[in-house]
């Protein structure tokens, strides 16, 4: 690989990632592997959202409260049984 100096920008002609001194002028050259610029590092993946807790509207009193994963959940208002629906319907 031809890296170029950064002083005399002479190019010159590198096996590979490393420190070379310049030829003609004596500058150390640092060769960076390719994909290793700390400029380019992608930043870190956001943690992933956590789910959504089903919510439900109890048809007694219209209440609308978090529930877990069951298929029923007594309304913590007027005790009414109120059915969860499948998750995707809500
Ligand atoms: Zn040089
Ligand atoms: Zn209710």
């Amino acid at each position: 690989m031809i890296v170029r100096c950064g002083r005399c920008r002479t190019e010159v002609e590198v096996p590979g990632p490393g420190r070379y001194p310049c030829p003609a002028c004596g500058a150390l050259m640092e060769v960076r592997p390719r994909g290793a610029d700390p400029g380019l590092v992608a930043p870190p993946p956001p943690p992933p959202a956590p789910a959504p807790s089903p919510r439900v509207e109890c048809p007694e009193c219209g209440l609308r409260f978090i529930v877990g994963a069951v298929e029923s959940a007594p309304c913590p208002n007027c005790g009414a049984s109120v059915p969860v629906p499948d998750e995707g319907t809500w």
